[in-house]
């Protein structure tokens, strides 16, 4: 009989989180309340004392830090083209254009060598990704923002418990006009199943951002409301909140085994069969994936297949989101973004989540030689 299915995450909800959240079921109150104050305020302490709205995705929170940045029609934003594509989605959804700026070959995130030569003057913002959790270089992205004028928007929602230089993610890098969009969806280091969170700048104004949160809406003490922006729906529930909760007090475990499991897979991948591993860095990277290239010429559908077959689950993250036919139409087209594409069709995500064993590393690497062997 063979080993049991070993998916590429997993997440790690422990029994006290699920009698809270069986608590808040029972509460009477089970949307945005008290559990998502207490949420944002674990988050702010978290991220040196910033202001901190929860949303109901990391998508959202994108959206509304473009909108609170006052990006719309006629404005550029630029970023990086091998991300989720909600990165680039939300700016088409405020009314913006995307630039992409191809990525590094070795860090897999965007090429700052680069970034300055995209910078147009219709150019409002740049978001940057921190591709698996390694943190794109904090020092020359706001020394570059800062000369251009650009707003940051760091898309963090990878790199929730990394760090750059000692410093965690999520606290000010710049002087304080950037924001940090965390998303906790399910596959995320830190999760409450689907939800996300915004810190704020100091010159943005909160009550702004939680109106833009749900409607417009604000409200008067005697019960009279009024709309004067347009906002979405975009609130957490209490319950995703205080699965939120529950998972903050296992942060640093969970980094500390990720980055301990990560050690184990640069110990027993043979780089005699080609696979390019991510840079080994253990400082600053929250491990959120473990991601190799495939040696050029295999096939990546067939070795997913022959990994399936050995009871390993992995994932595609991703392929160069400019090639999606939705961005086709705006123009963009194979060859504009090389390592992009390249790392796009080669890049494979293996297991690694906190409960993760080390036989189960070793498994994977097994695994990786004979689905390699039965490739070629
Ligand atoms: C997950 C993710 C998002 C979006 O987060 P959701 O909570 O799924 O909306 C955005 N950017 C990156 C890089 C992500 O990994």
């Amino acid at each position: 009989m063979s080993a049991t299915f070993l998916p590429f995450t997993r997440p790690s909800i422990d029994d006290e989180t699920i009698a809270e959240v069986a608590n808040v079921l029972r509460s009477g109150w089970i949307t945005s309340g008290p559990k998502v104050l207490a949420f944002e305020a674990a988050l702010s302490a978290y991220c040196g004392g910033r202001p901190v709205r929860a949303f109901s995705s990391g998508t959202a929170t994108l959206e509304v830090a473009l909108r609170l940045a006052g990006v719309g029609a006629g404005d550029t934003v630029i970023t990086t083209p091998l991300t989720w594509v909600a990165t680039a989605n939300v700016i088409l959804q405020v009314g913006a254009t995307p630039i992409f700026v191809d990525v590094d070959p070795v860090t897999r995130n965007i090429d700052l060598g680069k970034l300055e030569a995209a910078i147009a003057p219709d150019t409002k913002a740049v978001i940057p990704v921190d591709l698996a959790g390694l943190p794109v270089d904090r020092d020359r992205l706001y020394a570059i923002a800062k000369k251009h004028g650009l707003r940051v928007i760091e898309d963090a929602a990878q790199s929730f418990g990394a760090s750059w230089h000692g410093q965690p993610i999520g606290t000010s890098f710049g002087d304080m006009h950037d924001f940090v969009s965390f998303s906790f969806h399910a596959n995320k280091n830190l999760t409450t199943s689907e939800g996300g969170a915004l810190v704020l700048p100091a010159d943005i104004d909160a009550g702004l951002c939680e109106r833009l949160r749900v409607q417009g809406v604000r409200r008067f003490p005697d019960g009279g409301m009024d709309v004067d922006v347009l906002g979405g729906k975009f609130n957490l529930t209490d319950i995703a909140a205080t699965i939120g909760l529950g998972q903050m007090k296992h942060l640093a475990a969970f980094t500390a085994r990720r980055r301990e499991l990560a050690r184990h897979y640069f110990d027993c991948i043979d780089p005699a069969r080609g696979f390019e591993l991510p840079p080994a860095d253990f400082g600053n990277s929250n491990w959120h994936m473990f991601q190799v290239l495939l040696p050029n010429g295999i096939d990546r559908g067939t070795f997913i297949a022959a990994m399936k077959e050995r009871g390993i689950g992995v994932g595609v993250h991703y392929p160069a989101l400019h090639l999606f036919s939705l961005y086709r139409k705006l123009g963009f087209k194979e060859g504009n973004f090389p390592h992009a594409e390249d790392i796009g069709r080669r890049i494979l995500t293996l297991p690694l989540f906190p409960t993760m064993l080390d036989g189960d590393i070793d498994r994977v690497c097994t695994a990786l030689s004979a689905s390699l062997s039965e490739n070629a």
